[in-house]
């Protein structure tokens, strides 16, 4: 039982669980696993996890990774087309779909009120000055089909509708509650072609 665990180890339990997927009994595995491995093995798990902020920043312009300064996807390429995307991950998706060659804008959170994740953490601006400076005339909103992906993807609609400017979001195809990290290339490739305008 956990609770006959070292303190130390119930710590180490409880950090583990946080990761997705991971619940208590496989966060004890790998407690228990780590307990096995070397001081200098552990070592360098804990200097790497320490220095991922430092070394794979956010790109200050989009939001993907970058392995310093800009990224790769904002300093390569031309265009007048943005993806919209709720992680950074989510851009690596949609590259291997090899359908899109466009711009990428990654939001912080997904609007969730309940959870205290409102309008103001969008940051409206920023996305607005992309449109402007980069004069983009489709934005591609690419969410998870979930309630939080649909309320954000309509409240983006709402306030960056205008002129000139196509709205489309990855919705066909994808079964609703599904996740872009789980879905398999040909799926998203299909949603990718086949979105919607708003
Ligand atoms: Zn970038």
């Amino acid at each position: 039982m956990a609770h006959k665990f070292p303190e130390d180890l119930l710590a180490l339990v409880a950090h583990l669980k946080r990761l997705p997927g991971v619940g208590t009994r496989t966060a004890e595995r790998f407690a228990f696993e780590f307990l096995t491995w070397d001081r200098s093995v552990l070592k360098t798990l804990g200097e790497t996890l320490i220095d991922l902020h430092g070394k794979v920043p956010p790109c200050p312009v989009c939001g993907c990774l970058a392995d310093r300064g800009i990224c790769r996807f904002c300093s390569h390429r031309e265009t007048t087309s943005l993806c919209i995307l709720a992680s950074a991950r989510d851009a690596y998706a949609v590259e291997e779909t090899g359908n899109y060659r466009g711009l990428y804008h990654v939001i912080e959170h997904l609007l969730s009120p309940l959870d205290g994740r409102h309008t103001n953490t969008l940051r409206l601006d920023r996305i607005e000055k992309r449109i402007e400076e980069n004069n983009i005339r489709e934005v591609i909103i690419a969410f998870d089909s979930t309630l939080e992906g649909d309320t954000t993807a309509l409240y983006l609609k709402n306030h960056l509708a205008r002129a000139n400017l196509s709205i489309s979001r990855l919705a066909f195809g994808l079964p609703v509650g599904s996740s872009l990290e789980y879905i398999d290339g040909g799926t998203l490739a299909h949603a990718f072609s086949g979105r919607q305008i708003y």
